[in-house]
């Protein structure tokens, strides 16, 4: 494997290691970690088409694999050693009903739905490839902190592969009970911290470091690599044709900087002549993205990150007191670890970022459960996003635009049942903290007497009316 290593992003630093380490900083300068390859050595198809006949040989299971079938584009594994279990067989979905709600095209607004993948979430396009990763390296548990679907993912890859002990520290309360459901039932002996997300991570990470367990939160380079493939998923479904737009929620950060290499690699290997744009969705409840990039003006500049502004923003937020708190779990993260990784993406496709708020968030979700295949409500921030950014003719009428729908409708459902709800006190209960005041998506059940002519007053239908006609 002398065509790959993992390598320092920090320009003045670009100390390289081994794959066959296990890091998650690099060593000299704490830093992230890239995974980088030399392309000349790598036999990659000449044109992005070529993955196209995989499609006949899908009881291959590197072939079926949604990740694995682009693997000449993330060559870091022996074939043989790959964890797979049929991720990334997922579906962009072009939807003309919501682009009609916001004033676009039709034939211009796509959802890439990646809660199709076998734990509800596109973290298993991540999780394949760092289970990958912990396999060649010997590992034999595997652990995470996690808002709840890294947990999901983790678990179902321990489970399914029977490779590892899989260990999960998610923060108190603030986890919905689909992501917990499957961190148990997959069989994660799962630790419940008293502290909020990024308290669980900061603990995961010492204990990893002082003993033999696998980390794989997206600080774990490996990870990214996987997450590559959705948008080669995503241009697989446009005929190979980029989009104008990418549309994504940014939590920590690790999906958007995943987009970003996976276009600076096509880019440089000439199997695309033009990147995308790249918009990041915060929750205005999460933004430190947003602020750090919007307000304080925070950039890549070649690498040369403005450290010390980072570290007087979280100062102050912690002067402040100010903890990150939304609706859309996935998101809600104060210090996001791929920061400086999302400043590169944001470089590369000359992204922009937009927060939306969590009243914004839950309305979009519910629009997109009416006219697509639905999702959670991180994901809902998307279309959100574009609604501000088509109000600020940043987008297009006639842009191609991707929302990506980063997880599944049923893994939150009490919040789906409180916003549709009749009952306003469960309503209230469940949204008004967060500053949701309204629903005028909803879709309220109906209660009705046991009895047929009660049930036609409620259908508004009269004893008489004849059938279909
Ligand atoms: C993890 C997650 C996110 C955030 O992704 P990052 O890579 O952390 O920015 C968004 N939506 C869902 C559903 C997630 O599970
Ligand atoms: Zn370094």
């Amino acid at each position: 494997m002398n065509h790959v290593h993992q390598a320092c992003i920090h320009p003045e630093c670009g100390a390289t290691y081994d794959v066959g380490q296990i890091l998650t900083a690099c060593p000299s300068c704490n830093s992230l970690l890239d995974i980088q390859y030399d392309w000349d050595k790598v036999a990659v198809p000449r044109s992005l088409s070529e993955f196209e006949s995989r499609w006949g040989s899908r009881r291959e299971p590197l072939d079926f694999s949604g990740v694995w079938r682009f693997r000449e584009l993330l060559p870091f594994a022996p074939d043989h050693q790959i964890v797979t279990i049929g991720e990334g067989q997922t579906i962009l979905q072009k939807n003309d009903r919501l682009a009609a709600q916001l004033g676009m095209n039709s034939g211009r607004l796509f959802l890439q739905y990646e809660g199709l993948n076998p734990s509800g979430s596109f973290k298993d396009n991540g999780m394949t490839a760092a289970s990958t990763h912990a396999h060649m390296v010997g590992a034999r548990i595997t652990a995470c902190a996690s808002t709840g679907n890294t947990s999901a993912s983790l678990a179902i890859y321990a489970g399914v592969s029977g490779l590892f002990q899989c260990v999960v520290f998610v923060g108190s309360g603030r986890i919905a009970y689909g992501k917990l459901s499957q961190a148990l039932d997959y069989g994660a002996r799962t630790l419940q911290i008293r502290g909020d997300f990024d308290d669980a991570l900061a603990r995961v990470r010492e204990i990893c470091e002082q003993h033999p367990i696998y980390l794989c939160n997206s600080v774990n380079p490996f990870r990214l690599e996987g997450q590559k493939t959705i948008m080669l998923r995503v241009l697989e479904g446009l005929g190979w044709d980029v989009p104008e737009w990418i549309v994504v929620p940014g939590g920590n950060l690790g999906n958007c900087s995943a987009f970003g290499k996976a276009f600076m690699e096509l880019k440089q290997l000439g199997l695309i002549d033009r990147v995308p744009r790249l918009a990041i969705i915060n929750s205005s409840g999460a933004h430190t993205l947003e602020q750090l990039v919007n307000a304080h003006e925070l950039t890549w500049n070649s690498g040369q990150v403005d450290a010390p502004k980072i570290g007087d923003y979280y100062e102050s937020m912690d002067e402040r007191n100010e903890r990150a708190r939304t609706l859309a779990s996935a998101i809600e993260i104060n210090r996001p670890v791929n920061l400086e990784k999302a400043l590169r993406a944001i470089d590369v496709c000359d992204g922009v970022v937009q927060s939306v708020t969590d009243q914004e968030i839950v309305d979009a979700r519910a629009m997109i459960a009416a006219a697509g295949f639905g999702c959670e409500p991180a994901s809902g921030a998307t279309l959100a996003g574009l609604h501000h950014l088509r109000e600020q003719n940043l987008i297009g009428t006639d842009d191609r635009v991707v929302c990506v729908l980063t997880g599944h409708q049923l893994k939150d459902p009490d919040l789906t049942v409180a916003y549709h709800s009749a009952d306003e006190n469960l309503r209230a209960k469940k949204l008004v903290p967060s500053g949701v005041t309204k629903a005028p998506y909803a879709n309220a059940p109906v209660v009705v007497d046991n009895d047929v002519a009660a049930i036609l007053e409620a259908l508004e239908l009269s004893e008489e009316s004849a059938a279909f006609n």
